[in-house]
């Protein structure tokens, strides 16, 4: 026999008590795809948002971590999470990869990954969700911040594979963004595009260790120059570029100290609450989109109208934009009735 899942009060006590088990159990709903786990965990998280809105937000801290595939982010986010599980500090690891649901391989792998820190006490590993698109992968990751938050992990990494969409989707969820290179190499051979770097309100050298220590100052020189050239941020914030040695632990501070003084310039203008409540409004705005898409073409009224009218589209005979104003033309007829 199945075992009925927990009620909602259970799932909050279990949460608000940081009881992992019933933690992973929420998170589960959240990725689930059946429409009762959706409305539970909706349940959930709007009474979550309850405690949380008395909760001060200056005590999270949501980081996004990108790089090239090999890098180093999954050395690096265990060298800077156990550092921070050191200081008494939770930290919760999530992940953004949609090539886990394209292919069965996914890039950021499913390889035994930052195996000390997955042992920690103090420390939540969560893999990607995996999705149909990366909308889907990317709202369930977002509301999972929701829950480690409320089950007291303050710092939140959203690690993600630093080769194209999925880096826009991490940034519109956290509060700073941290972009790993490779020593030497430009751009090109890094594998990262130019509108990843144009994020970053960190950069940071990686492997920057043995006979790499040169090449990582190359690299540094490099991208101080190039973010010197970019227009300014939002946040008035200028990127650090940094240098650092993930496997040897050297630099990891530094890095943690800058981040800590992105949050305090932040903080002082006022641009990280009114970040967060872009966000939020970007969240709606996308989940909107995601519903009405849903409730579109699962509407009985769209599905026949469009079983007539797409063999038409396929000959020739009639053209897309025009079938598609059509059954708009008629879907929103019959809602009105
Ligand atoms: P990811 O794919 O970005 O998560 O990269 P990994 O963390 O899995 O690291 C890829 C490889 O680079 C592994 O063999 C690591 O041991 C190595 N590596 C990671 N960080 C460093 C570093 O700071 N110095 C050196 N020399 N090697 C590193």
């Amino acid at each position: 026999m199945r075992r009925s899942l927990p009620t909602v009060d259970e799932f909050l006590q279990g949460i608000l008590a940081a009881n992992r088990v019933v933690l992973g159990q929420a998170i589960t709903l959240v990725e689930s795809a059946r429409p009762e786990h959706q409305a539970l965990a909706q349940e959930i998280i709007a009474q979550l948002l309850q405690f949380q809105s008395s909760i001060s937000t200056q005590e999270t801290l949501r980081i996004a971590v990108t790089g090239a595939p090999g890098v180093g982010k999954s050395t690096f986010i265990e060298a800077l999470g156990m550092q921070l599980n050191e200081q008494g500090r939770k930290v919760a690891v999530l992940a953004i990869d949609p090539t886990s649901s394209v292919s069965k391989g996914s890039i950021l792998g499913d390889k035994t990954r930052m195996e000390r820190l997955s042992t920690s006490e103090l420390a939540f590993i969560r893999p990607s969700p995996s999705g149909e698109s990366l909308g889907g992968v990317a709202r369930k990751t977002r509301e999972t911040i929701l829950l480690v938050e409320a089950a007291g992990y303050e710092t939140v990494i959203v690690e993600t594979v630093g080769v194209g969409q999925s880096e826009i989707a991490a940034h519109s969820m956290t509060d700073v963004f941290l972009l790993l290179l490779l020593p030497g190499a430009g751009d090109e051979l890094q594998g990262i595009k130019r509108g990843i770097v144009e994020m970053a309100d960190i950069l940071a050298v990686n492997k920057a260790d043995g006979d790499r220590v040169k090449l990582a100052n190359q690299a540094r020189a490099h991208y101080l120059n190039a973010t010197h050239l970019l227009p300014s941020k939002p946040s008035g914030w200028l990127p650090k570029v940094l240098a650092c040695s993930a496997e040897q632990g050297m630099g990891i501070s530094e890095i943690w100290q800058t981040i800590q003084d992105f949050k305090m310039h932040t903080l002082a203008n006022g641009f990280f609450h009114e970040n967060r409540r872009q966000q939020a409004g970007y969240w709606l705005r996308e989940a909107l989109e995601a519903g009405l898409k849903n409730a579109f073409f699962a509407h009985p009224v769209v599905r026949e109208k469009l079983a007539v009218i797409e063999p038409d589209v396929l000959a020739g005979r009639m053209s897309p934009f025009a079938a598609a104003e059509s059954v708009l033309k008629f879907f929103l007829n019959r809602a009105k009735a």
